[in-house]
């Protein structure tokens, strides 16, 4: 089987999470759903903060994991899409969908190994993250960045070696994705002082 290739782009927009920065304070999710309009509910969100319950060396603690869209470089959700409606930008990789293209078939969402879509009733058409693509494109970080208070959230163009986020990466003594095995090429990637959590 040939190996799969991160195709290259003019820039690769990356987030970088510090998981044990993350302080479980929500602002994110609050300003992802304000920003984007989400609608109530909770299947409905962007982005958001599992709590999960973990034993260390015989001690419970929290660990607080911020999970949003990996704009995957090999996307399942684009691979199914009968209509078009979701793609992968060759720009700069971020994975979006054109709301009147989109049918409603969810086949994205069944695709997805990290619910990260969710059906928009008010639009008829499945969302997603999209890095906050409009603030991006006037030079500011996505909404979930700008309000993250333990800077936990990283964003940046891990093709400049001077971004957040390549030096966050370089600096690490180890970075991880989430469900590597399923092979989708993740531009998520988490750091922690702590170990490693899925
Ligand atoms: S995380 Fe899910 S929705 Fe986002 S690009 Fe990957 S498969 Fe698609
Ligand atoms: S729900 Fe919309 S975006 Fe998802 S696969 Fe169907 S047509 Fe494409």
């Amino acid at each position: 089987m040939a190996l799969f290739e991160r195709p290259k782009k003019e820039k690769n927009y990356a987030m970088v999470i510090v998981q044990d920065r993350c302080v479980d304070c929500k602002a994110c999710e609050v300003a992802c759903k304000a920003m984007w309009e989400v609608p109530d509910g909770k299947l409905n969100y962007r982005t958001k903060v599992l709590d999960i319950d973990k034993v260390e060396n015989s001690e419970r603690k929290m660990i607080f994991m911020p999970i949003l869209c990996n704009q995957c470089d090999n996307p399942p959700c684009v691979w199914v899409c009968p209509t078009g409606a979701s793609y992968k930008r060759k720009s700069d990789g971020i994975v979006l969908v054109t709301p009147n293209m989109c049918i409603g078939c969810k086949a994205c969402m069944e695709a997805c190994p990290y619910d990260a879509r969710y059906y928009n009733e008010e639009l008829g058409a499945v969302d997603k993250c999209t890095f906050c693509l409009p603030r991006l494109e006037s030079g500011l970080e996505p909404a979930c960045v700008q309000t993250c208070v333990g800077g936990s959230r990283n964003f940046g163009d891990l093709n400049d070696p001077n971004s957040v986020v390549s030096k966050l990466l370089k600096e690490a003594t180890n970075y991880w994705v989430l469900k590597p095995e399923d092979g989708t090429f993740p531009n998520d990637f988490y750091i922690s002082n702590s170990a490693k959590v899925e």
